[in-house]
């Protein structure tokens, strides 16, 4: 066996994939692969880039339906499911607020009067969309679509089903801290909320995705105030916390818009959602000083990593099944 390992600068974040095979250049192919399905990617669903198909798109749905490629349709898709399954704390058309954040810019704090125009125009409802013909309506002006929270573990998806398509039985790829983790087991580690570089927690996972989401490795500060770009679609501002929560399951766009959803949703209520999807394992962390308090929902291979100070506070599992191990 061989292990082949690219990496890549894709969707504003280093991307490394590591293929096990049995053959050097089936591996080098399948690696290759996977990093060009996510750069293909980025340019149908980018939020930063003016000529993406969702820019396009931005700019034309208020003025009637337009046509998306397979791939943007099945983005909005998930989305979309993903807003119903989470009752809007994932909510696709937070562009506006977005915006009224600068959250692709410096960053600002917008008054009250903004952020009530801005909110006006959020509302996943306000999506017209038809699954069969690929058409997208926004319902109001003024309206756009930002799958920031969701985009990159549709890619992994992809990714990991190209990777599986050309016959790698073992695999990890990494998309900024996004994990996929195909085959054998892996061993992901999680970092402190507030410092990226400490590891704090270790899990296992096979044939699992794991995604974290918190407010402190992106946002922004304003006179002593922290904020991070994860926004509560209800309130219009960045979620005021200091946790991160790990969200592990077999989907990574799944992954992803849950790590989303459940900072938004808050610790009671993210338990409550983790209690009622036994297909969902999530971590929940908040800081201690130089350690953190810990709550393991329906993860059974966590642990502390040597020497970090964890203190756990509640250690759940509702599901009956191992779902880290790739049991299914
Ligand atoms: P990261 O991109 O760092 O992994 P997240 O997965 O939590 O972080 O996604 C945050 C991004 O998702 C924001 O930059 C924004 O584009 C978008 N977003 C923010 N709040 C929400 C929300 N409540 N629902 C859906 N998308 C959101
Ligand atoms: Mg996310």
């Amino acid at each position: 066996m061989v292990s082949v390992e690219r990496a890549r600068y894709l969707m504003g974040t280093p991307c490394a994939v590591v293929v096990v095979h049995r053959d050097s250049a089936a591996a080098l192919e399948a690696v290759t692969s996977a990093l060009d399905e996510i750069d293909r990617l980025e340019d149908v669903m980018s939020s930063w880039r003016e000529d993406s198909e969702l820019a396009r798109l931005n700019r034309s749905a208020a003025a009637g339906p337009v046509v998306c490629s397979t791939e943007l349709a099945a983005v909005l898709d998930s989305g979309l499911v993903l807003a119903r399954l989470t009752a809007g704390a994932f909510d696709p058309t937070v562009g506006p607020l977005v915006d009224a954040w600068d959250l692709r810019g410096q960053g600002r704090v917008p008054s009250v009067v903004e952020v009530a125009a801005a909110l006006a125009c959020v509302g996943w409802s306000g999506l017209d969309f038809d699954r069969e013909a690929r058409t997208v309506r926004f319902a109001r002006p003024g309206m756009s679509v930002d799958l920031g929270g969701v985009g990159k573990g549709f890619a992994l998806d992809r990714a990991a089903a190209t990777l599986a398509r050309l016959g790698s039985p073992s695999a990890l790829i990494n998309l900024g801290g996004e994990l996929f983790a195909l085959g054998e087991r892996h061993t992901v580690t999680v970092a402190h909320p507030a410092a990226r570089l400490t590891p704090v927690v270790e899990l296992e996972v096979g044939d699992a995705c794991v995604s974290t989401s918190g407010q402190s490795e992106r946002g922004f500060s304003v006179r002593g105030v922290r904020y991070g770009h994860v926004i509560d679609p209800r309130t219009g501002r960045p979620v005021a916390t200091a946790a991160s929560v790990t969200v592990v399951c077999r989907s990574a766009a799944r992954a992803d818009a849950l790590a989303t959803a459940l900072l938004v949703m808050g610790r009671e209520r993210a338990a409550g959602f983790v209690r009622a999807h036994p297909e969902v394992g999530a971590l929940w962390l908040e800081p201690a000083g130089s350690g953190v308090r810990a709550w393991n929902w329906n993860l059974s291979t966590v642990r502390a990593v040597p020497g970090a100070q964890v203190r756990w506070m509640e250690r759940r599992e509702w599901a009956t099944h191992t779902l880290e191990k790739g049991n299914r």
